[in-house]
């Protein structure tokens, strides 16, 4: 084995690959980002995505390859009677290596986002009209004709998307993000920092949750099931406790397997490297268009942005949304702290910056602090309760939750939400019922008097009633 030979061979096609997505970026000039061109750059940044993955796994499988032979091989033997040589061959080694992995993994993680993006953006629907198909862009990866009746397949903008697309353009899709974040100036450099600690927000507090397999009486048969417990700690008879109290005295437990999550809140450090030099670079770019020179709008408007944007993204999604499909967030927590989620959402409170986004015309709404950790609430007392309900997120359920922590009437809410007053009252009506008072101040409280109480009470029992089912 030639080692020399090996990591030329590999090194270049790496640096090959890397190199040629260094003008990517160029291609996705927002005026581009319609029809037929986003097709070709969706599919492009798949291929590319799959090319970077292949590449990484070569990498790594290489790296543990040489890893063996300069601990087992003739190249130690060179090196034994100097150890300090030694160490430093290893440590040139490793530097080398962690330098090309870091940028594969960034690149990676900048296409993952720019796909979860698009994915949120577009749609693909049947051109025919009495055809209902309709798809995820991935579709065109294999066809660009209806698979039901064969007309063309047409690019549609999704109007419920929740994700800035604009800052694609700006990621770092050939990994340098080292590159650019040493050539930021001090505001840019300021913002980047501040956003890298937004999106990690890590927790002390480790939550432990456990897959368990229950031997059960069904229907007079034995069968198995596999359940998923949420718990504070590593505790067995908490477990059995809870295992009781969901599936009753017959459930045995088979076998626990325990699972400690940390709580960052986007998981991945590349994601969030690249999430902060894509808002830091978008914001460079917009302000410099508008001829707005203020420091502290250039530090804070990037932090600020991606705060709403993630504020949006909880709002707007179900749990269930956020952890399953490639969304404009990869890696992010589904179900994020309270704790987490006040202090992502304290940004919105800048006044400041939020008169400026409103004068530009880039937040699509008013968004409060407390609106999002209202729905986090609720979704937390939903889940306690075990009911079959979740949060369904909907810009009424938005518009309501805006309407009860700002000082905004209700007509102006259902204005700036485009949401009928009645929808509102209905989505009012549900957040009553599920308890959202305990969770509101005196004056809010008294917002919900519009609900109408008989419906409130029927409803009261209905969910009651299904509440105690479970
Ligand atoms: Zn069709």
């Amino acid at each position: 084995m030639n080692t020399h030979d090996d990591s030329s061979q590999i090194y270049g096609q790496i640096y090959e690959l890397l190199f040629s997505l260094t003008d990517f970026n160029n291609e996705l000039d927002i005026d581009l980002l319609n029809s037929n061109r986003i097709i070709d750059i969706y599919i492009k940044l798949l291929k590319n995505l799959e090319l970077l993955q292949v590449a990484k796994n070569k990498l790594l499988r290489y790296h543990i390859l040489t890893y063996k032979f300069a601990t087992n091989h003739e190249n130690y033997k060179e090196y034994k009677h100097d150890i300090y040589s030694y160490k430093s061959f290893i440590r040139s080694r490793q530097l080398t290596r962690k330098a090309n992995i870091d940028r594969i993994r960034c690149a990676i993680a900048s296409h993952k986002i720019a796909v979860g993006h698009i994915n949120e953006n577009y749609e693909v629907s049947c051109s025919n009209q009495g055809c209902s198909f309709s798809s995820k862009l991935e579709v065109f990866l294999k066809t660009d004709k209806c698979p039901r009746c064969g007309f063309p397949l047409n690019i549609i903008r999704n109007p419920k998307s929740v994700s800035r697309i604009d800052i694609i353009k700006y990621l770092p899709y050939s990994g340098n993000y080292l590159d650019i974040a040493t050539k930021f100036n001090s505001h840019q450099r300021w913002a980047y920092s501040e956003i890298l600690r937004l999106l990690k927000l890590e927790e002390r507090r480790v939550l432990t949750s456990a897959s368990i397999i229950l031997k059960m009486v069904e229907n007079g048969k034995i069968i198995r099931k596999r359940v998923k417990v949420e718990l504070e700690r590593k505790d067995f008879r908490l477990c059995e406790e809870k295992i009781i109290e969901i599936f009753g005295q017959n459930a045995r437990i088979e076998k626990i397997t325990w699972h400690k999550s940390k709580p960052i809140l986007i998981n991945d450090k590349y994601v969030r490297q690249s999430l902060a030099i894509a808002y830091v670079r978008f914001v460079d770019a917009l302000l410099s268009k508008y001829n707005i020179t203020s420091e502290d709008i250039y530090k804070k408007l990037p932090i600020y942005l991606i705060s709403y944007d993630l504020s949006l993204f909880l709002l707007m999604k179900t749990e269930y949304e956020r952890s399953t499909s490639i969304g404009p967030f990869p890696h992010m927590i589904s179900r994020p702290s309270i704790n987490q989620i006040k202090k992502l959402t304290s940004t919105l409170r800048w006044s400041d910056i939020a008169i400026i986004v409103s004068n530009l015309g880039i937040c699509k709404w008013k968004l409060t602090q407390q609106s999002i950790v209202l729905k986090e609430a609720m979704e937390k007392l939903l889940r306690g309760s075990n009911s079959i309900f979740g949060v369904i997120p909907s810009t009424a359920m938005i518009a309501a939750l805006i309407y009860l922590t700002s000082n905004l009437s209700l007509s102006h809410v259902s204005d700036m939400f485009n949401e009928s007053i009645a929808m509102i009252i209905n989505a009012l009506t549900r957040l009553k019922i599920y308890g959202i008072e305990k969770y509101l101040t005196e004056e809010q409280k008294s917002k919900l008097n519009i609900v109408p109480e008989a419906e409130s009470e029927k409803a009261k029992l209905f969910l009651k009633k299904l509440m105690c089912n479970s």
